[in-house]
């Protein structure tokens, strides 16, 4: 037997594709993958996990009195990110160049047990 059924499905408001799964954390329009990457932008909100949270580029522009000290937080956690990343970068290339250092004296010294 067939039934109607009342189905809510989110589309993308910019292509029309059903199954957006993205939306705008201040205006709330809804983006399916390939347009959210076009037209909004990731924001991690949290320090360790890699969940983000998307604004569109309008209201990037223009996020309002309510929103932008939210948009602010996440700006700077934004450049918080930046900033351990380039530390661990920075970080890595000492290590493996006191590493290639080390292992030269090591040599130098005629220990063989590495
Ligand atoms: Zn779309
Ligand atoms: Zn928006």
């Amino acid at each position: 037997m067939k039934k109607k059924e009342l189905v809510e499905v989110s589309r993308c408001d910019i292509c029309g594709e059903s199954g957006a799964i993205y939306d705008c954390l201040i205006c709330g329009k809804d983006y399916c993958y390939k347009c959210h990457k076009l037209h909004t932008r990731d924001f991690k909100y949290m320090w360790w996990a890699a969940n983000e949270k998307q604004i569109c580029n309008a209201c990037l522009a223009e996020p309002g009195a309510r929103f932008s000290p939210l948009l602010l937080a996440l700006r700077s956690m934004e450049a918080v990110h930046a900033e351990s990343e380039a530390f661990y970068k920075k970080q890595e290339k000492r290590g493996k160049e006191l590493e290639v250092e080390i292992d030269h004296l090591l040599k130098l010294t005629g220990d063989n047990e590495r």
